[in-house]
């Protein structure tokens, strides 16, 4: 009957012993020169936030506009944000999202009649087009 009244009670917490043994190399020094890994923090920087997403592996990064990897340190990255083809590219959609936005503003409003609303838009596209 004594198991019993054991069984009642938590069991004590014994100690595990300490496997970290004096004279090792810390991980920190161990991994000096490991590759840069991809941080999502990137993600929130005005010069990545509209368009850097993670890429196949935690040491690639991609570019979502142009669709393309690249390796994943900020040099890099930071590289390809000035790069011509990529700031055309970034600024096409951009003034596409912009263009949306205009449109849905009117259609979500609903100050309008609605066949207002359609002039109203098509008059903006009119002259969205006009000005390329
Ligand atoms: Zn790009």
């Amino acid at each position: 009957m004594s198991d019993e009244s054991e069984e009642g009670r938590p069991a004590p917490i014994t100690p595990k012993k300490k496997l970290v043994k004096k004279g090792e190399p810390s991980t920190s020094q161990r991994d000096k020169h490991r590759a840069q890994e991809y941080r999502q923090d990137w993600e929130k920087l005005d010069l990545f936030k509209d368009w850097l997403g993670p890429g196949k592996n935690q040491f690639r990064a991609r570019c979502t506009v142009i669709d393309v990897e690249m390796v994943s340190e900020y040099g890099i990255l930071k590289l390809h944000s000035s790069r011509q083809k990529h700031i055309k590219a970034t600024s096409a959609m951009q003034s596409k999202t912009k263009q949306h936005d205009i449109m849905s503003a009117f259609v979500t409003k609903g100050v309008m009649p609605k066949n207002k609303v359609v002039t109203a838009t098509e008059i903006k596209l009119a002259g969205f087009l006009a000005e390329q």
